[in-house]
């Protein structure tokens, strides 16, 4: 059965009751959330309360929460140079993994980091001994999974090779798991019109059990830009039927598919209408324009 949903918000006072309701409203039946902003690291309590609401509506309708995602703020960098700031992004990430094991959540998503001029070796090097001590003593089931990137500036976590370094190189190889980010692999200049291919190497050099999610995301830039930019399904450099045969890969199957596309002219949620469409198998032309004039925020 396909596993699909998109990233949905978190706010402070309705928390997963809130970002259940919203993935609900898309015809969704899986999600991914930050536990606060992405773009920085306020976060406020978890509210058991809220929590338990959110698991009993979840067991009532048969929403499969075992495999919903969290996924990290984007300024955690294990492979940062700083000392203060590394050691700032190793306590943050312990404590977004205790936030976790709160809300019963098994898999979170962490982009490795750049390595801010430091060269790609140095920062896995750096990647490596973080982790461990993100790691140490936590004796934790969550699973922190590595996001494919796209290059953009000094990004580690380019290559598949960066990747498994990484993996192989820590002690915790059982916490450390690996979520695919289509746009991110265009972008890097793997070609999903060869997905297959790049699975194939996947599992020779990794192990493909080992990928744990999927963002499912257009690219607004050509192959091996290294750029980053996010694009509906269907509108971008990848193109539909890449995009849907990664999203049906029956490798895949029971791996969680995570919509991150932007919303139309900044304001209407697509992932109604995207999830739909994938549903159907059918690209629709006109999809932006019934997203604007279905008004989804
Ligand atoms: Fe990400
Ligand atoms: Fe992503
Ligand atoms: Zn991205």
């Amino acid at each position: 059965m396909l596993i699909i949903g998109s990233h949905v918000g978190f706010n402070k006072n309705t928390q997963l009751v809130g970002s259940l309701e919203e993935a609900i409203s898309y015809g969704a039946n899986t999600f991914m959330f930050y536990t606060g902003a992405p773009q920085n690291t306020a976060r406020s309590p978890i509210e058991d309360g809220l929590t338990l609401e959110a698991m009993t509506k979840m067991k009532e309708i048969n929403f499969d929460y075992s495999k919903v995602i969290v996924h990290a703020p984007y300024i955690i960098n294990l492979a940062n140079p700083d000392k203060e700031k590394l050691q700032f992004s190793i306590r943050f990430l312990k404590e977004e993994i205790h936030r976790c094991e709160q809300l019963g959540i098994k898999y979170l998503v962490l982009h490795p980091g750049s390595h801010v001029g430091e060269g790609v070796e140095t920062g896995i090097n750096t990647i490596i001994k973080a982790l461990n001590m993100v790691l140490q003593g936590m004796d934790t089931n969550v699973m922190i999974l590595l996001e494919t990137m796209a290059g953009k500036g000094t990004e580690v976590g380019k290559t598949l090779e960066e990747i498994k370094e990484i993996i192989y190189n820590s002690e915790f190889k059982d916490n450390l798991g690996v979520c695919l980010d289509t746009c991110h692999l265009n972008d890097a200049g793997y070609d999903i019109s060869k997905f297959d291919d790049y699975l194939k190497e996947f599992d020779k050099e990794i192990g493909i059990d080992k990928i744990k999610c999927v963002h499912v995301n257009d690219s607004k830039n050509e192959l091996g830009a290294h750029k980053d930019r996010h694009e509906n399904i269907g509108f971008g450099t990848i193109g539909f039927d890449n995009l849907i045969n990664v999203i049906y890969n029956s490798k895949l199957e029971n791996v969680p598919k995570i919509l991150e596309t932007p919303y139309v002219d900044k304001e209407y949620a697509p992932y109604k209408h995207e999830i739909d469409m994938i549903k159907n198998k059918k690209f629709n032309n006109n999809l932006l324009e019934e997203i604007k004039s279905d008004k989804i925020k």
